[in-house]
């Protein structure tokens, strides 16, 4: 055991772990802080990463997250938290130190799914993208100027990477199970804007497709990919964009509710022993987090999204140090943005479930558009592609629970097309309740 005094520890140094610690010390928190990280960083931006660094206009270096106060806090960087002990009270991290808590704070956000040792994951140039190590692998492999890139999943990472690699110049091979990009998170009728872009951009969409394994060569090196219908694409460098599971693993035997999908919490996000009930000392934030959403019937979610990191650690923070009949609700509206194809994205709400979408603003075949996602009757979502002055009225709207489409009067249109969304069959398992 380390000599040093309990106190908040937060595992996970990241943007939710400095959100928390910094609103901390702004609730007065005086008392000693440790923050431990895997990685060897101070906190970094992710954001960045897929855009701006594969672009080389940003060193991975220079994405530091600015500290804004100052946190009086012992860092653990470079130093997993492996396991917990919660009658103990204490930590183990990976160099064999113990390290004794009074109240916790799970931060460790999300890890890339990397592609299965068994079918090609070990060969040199298949890269994940979601720390900065990785961003500047990456780099460096794209610099030696691959022959050809296949990027496996055309979900936010995997677009934002072909538009990055499309604007290099280098020859890009996107596939993915389903119709569209984006199809998961905005459905097929807007995804397939994306795919248009993607299109036009140069790159090679293969929707529909599936990867089976890689090949290499003699060198060790990825060299092809082999898919379910049977083709191949040759390619010597891979981007496997294929999500992420939540860094629980060192939760494993801890008692907590915690799985790939996440570590659940209540509303106050405390988090959920297995027999279900909050832990007056554990609370969660961020990407790990998975959480009852008030919106959405208090069905449970976890978001990988940079806002709620920002605004779920902060009220985190707050609970920590609030007395126990003070414990409020974490109420929040999912929202994200990205860049890709010279496209503004920019998205509030969940749209798992909509059975419509409305364009009520500018038109599809402008690509300039705001699109809400109705469910029964509710509207639910809207996404805005180049076209966000109204996004905040319709967030409003959505918040407050309006029918669809919300806003009649704010459209430019002559009637407002509606249609179905399109979105591939729910995946099974945790995974289905993310957000
Ligand atoms: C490439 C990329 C681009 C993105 N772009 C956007 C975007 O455009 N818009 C948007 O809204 N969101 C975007 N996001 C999502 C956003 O970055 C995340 O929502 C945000 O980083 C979540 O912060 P977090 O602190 O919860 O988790 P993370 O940022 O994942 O940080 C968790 C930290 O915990 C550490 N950790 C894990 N396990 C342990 C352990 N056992 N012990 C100690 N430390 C541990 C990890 O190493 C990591 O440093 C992007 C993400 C990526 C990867």
């Amino acid at each position: 055991m380390t000599a040093e005094p309990a106190g908040i520890v937060v595992i996970g140094a990241s943007l939710a772990g400095l959100r928390a610690a910094e609103a901390l010390r702004h609730g007065s928190y005086d008392g000693p802080l440790t923050l431990v990280g895997a990685e060897p960083y101070r906190p970094y931006d992710r954001p960045p990463l897929s855009k701006h660094v594969l672009a080389g206009e940003l060193r991975p270096e220079a994405s530091r997250l600015p500290e804004r106060t100052r946190l009086r806090a012992r860092w653990r960087l470079g130093n997993a938290a492996v396991s917990l002990d919660r009658k103990a009270r204490t930590l183990r991290l990976a160099d064999g130190t113990e390290l004794a808590y009074q109240k916790l704070l799970i931060a460790t956000g999300a890890e890339s799914r990397p592609w299965p040792a068994e079918t090609g994951g070990g060969l040199a140039g298949i890269h994940t993208l979601r720390g900065r190590d990785d961003a500047a692998s990456l780099r460096a492999d794209l610099l030696a100027g691959p022959r050809r890139v296949l990027i496996v999943g055309g979900g936010l990472i995997g677009c934002e990477a072909a538009s990055c690699l499309r604007d290099l110049g280098l020859p890009v091979t996107l596939v993915d199970p389903n119709p569209a990009p984006l199809a998961r998170s905005l459905g097929t009728w807007v995804g397939g804007v994306i795919a248009a872009r993607l299109r036009e951009s140069g790159a090679v969409f293969r929707p529909g497709a599936q990867v089976l394994r890689f090949e290499g060569d003699a060198a060790g090196r990825v060299a092809r990919a082999r898919l379910a219908d049977g083709g191949t694409v040759e390619a010597d460098l891979v981007i496997a964009a294929l999500g992420a599971t939540r860094a629980t693993g060192w939760l494993r035997g801890a008692g907590l509710t915690a799985d790939p999908g996440g570590v659940t919490c209540d509303a106050a996000c405390r988090v959920l022993d297995t027999d279900g009930v909050p832990c007056p000392d554990i609370y969660a934030a961020g990407d790990v987090a998975r959480w009852p959403i008030r919106l959405y019937g208090d069905r449970l979610v976890s978001v990988e999204h940079w806002g709620n990191a920002v605004e779920q650690a902060a009220h985190a923070a707050r609970n920590m140090l609030a007395a126990p009949d003070d414990q409020r609700a974490y109420v929040h509206l999912p929202a994200y943005w990205s860049s890709q194809f010279g496209i503004n994205i920019k998205a509030v709400g969940l749209t798992e479930g909509a059975d419509a979408v409305a364009v009520v603003q500018g038109t599809r075949a402008s690509r300039r558009f705001l699109a809400v996602y109705g469910r029964a009757g509710r509207s639910i979502a809207a996404v805005s592609f180049d076209q966000a002055r109204w996004l905040p009225a319709y967030a409003e709207a959505i918040e407050a629970g309006a029918a669809f489409p919300p806003i009649l009067d704010a459209t430019d249109q002559p009637r407002i097309e509606t249609a179905a969304p399109g979105f591939p069959p729910a995946r099974p398992s945790a995974e289905a309740a993310h957000g």
